[in-house]
């Protein structure tokens, strides 16, 4: 194996330019610090990227989650249908909300929730489906929503990761019901810590305004009152400044993150992981945002597990991370009555699934680098 002197590749890393950071610096002179006009202007230029939806701020994408299925209003006793390949926080608002949690199987190609499957788990209990776009990728918008009409569904999206994504020319969050957006460190937006809510109607919008801030209606001058349950989920305006000069790169992060995974295309074709039927993504750059990259490992073919092919990586200087394994599995869920076997697509994709690095200010060489490293490896296996 030749050493190289090139730096270790994280599998993410945040771009935050220089005009952010005199921004945030600006801010934290300000005087006001927390919520404030930052998120204010944070909303208003969220809003038009959106078509001009209402939305409301939030300190993260798992409080949206939580709280547009309070707006949606589902309560104890309901049904929720969402996959189970995401983050463990969409499944957790579910329970969080006191419903109940019902998983669909993925499409092992598109790695989503598998629309062919979604309407034999619809039961008279179920209020609302939550998909994930996972790596930005939507599931086909046209199909969910005709489903979600037919049976009278709310739809709260988890399209955490799909900030830039679209469908049919259409930017999600654009259309449909209530859509979840998370800002956090490692997407492809990030104001650190965040999330935002996009909504139907002004009705939605005040509620999550509410839900935001202890339900708090009128401030103390006016005599004070709350009226539902709320939390402490607002957005200080240090974050929004990050998150206001990160919106604004949005096309150029996009089209840079589609560039790269093109990249990772070319870069496979032909090597030694291709021709032991490594898993590649759907090669989608009209409507996925490229969030992740990843690919799943044909382990039945390779005598390594996948955090040996993760350590090898690692030696090479290729960081990689885990997105995700499917979550039923997990104790909590375990609890609650999911087992092996009942998601084989999603277990057998969360077991060898390996998110590759891609970030903007990575360059096709450090693509060419990362595939060089998984041929080498996957070089080994064919001659072992
Ligand atoms: C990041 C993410 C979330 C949660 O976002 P936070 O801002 O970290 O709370 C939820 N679902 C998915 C699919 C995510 O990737």
């Amino acid at each position: 194996m030749t050493q190289t002197s090139r730096p270790f590749l994280p599998f993410v890393r945040p771009e935050i330019d220089e005009k952010t950071i005199q921004g945030v610096a600006d801010v934290l002179g300000s005087g006001w610090i927390t919520t404030g006009p930052q998120n204010q202007q944070f909303e208003a230029e969220l809003s038009a990227y959106f078509g001009g939806r209402p939305v409301r701020a939030f300190n993260s994408g798992t409080c949206t989650m939580e709280i547009g299925l309070r707006i949606a209003g589902v309560d104890a006793g309901d049904e929720v249908i969402t996959t189970p390949v995401t983050w463990v926080s969409t499944a957790n608002v579910i329970l969080e909300v006191g419903a109940t949690p019902v998983f669909v199987d993925i499409d092992p190609v598109t790695r989503n929730m598998d629309l062919n499957l979604l309407e034999r788990a619809i039961t008279p209990r179920t209020k609302a489906i939550m998909p994930v776009y996972l790596a930005g990728l939507p599931v086909d918008m046209d199909r969910l929503y005709e489903i979600a009409r037919a049976h009278k569904l709310r739809v709260i999206e988890d399209a955490a990761q799909a900030i830039g994504s679209s469908w049919r020319g259409k930017r999600i969050g654009s259309f449909g019901d209530i859509i979840s957006i998370s800002f956090h460190a490692n997407k492809n937006v990030t104001s650190i810590e965040g999330g935002v809510l996009v909504l139907n109607n002004d009705d939605e919008a005040e509620l999550a305004r509410k839900y935001r801030l202890q339900g708090i209606t009128r401030t103390g001058m006016d005599g004070m009152d709350c009226d539902v349950l709320g939390g402490k989920y607002n957005l200080t305006d240090v974050a929004a400044r990050v998150g206001l000069g990160q919106l604004r790169q949005v096309e150029r992060f996009t089209q840079k993150r589609r560039e790269l995974a093109r990249a990772y295309f070319e870069a496979f074709k032909g090597g030694a992981a291709e021709k032991l039927d490594i898993g590649l993504p759907v090669a989608d750059f009209e409507n996925s945002n490229w969030h992740m990259f990843q690919i799943a490992l044909p382990l039945d073919r390779l005598t390594l597990t996948r955090a040996q092919f993760m350590e090898q990586l690692k030696e090479r200087g290729v960081g990689a991370g885990v997105h995700y394994p499917a979550l039923h599995l997990f104790t909590l869920y375990r609890e609650r009555g999911f087992r092996e076997g009942m998601f084989p697509h999603a277990e057998k994709l969360g077991a060898s699934t390996v998110t590759l690095p891609l970030f903007t200010q990575m360059n096709t060489d450090d693509v060419a680098h990362v595939v060089g490293a998984i041929d080498a490896i996957f070089e080994q296996q064919r001659n072992a």
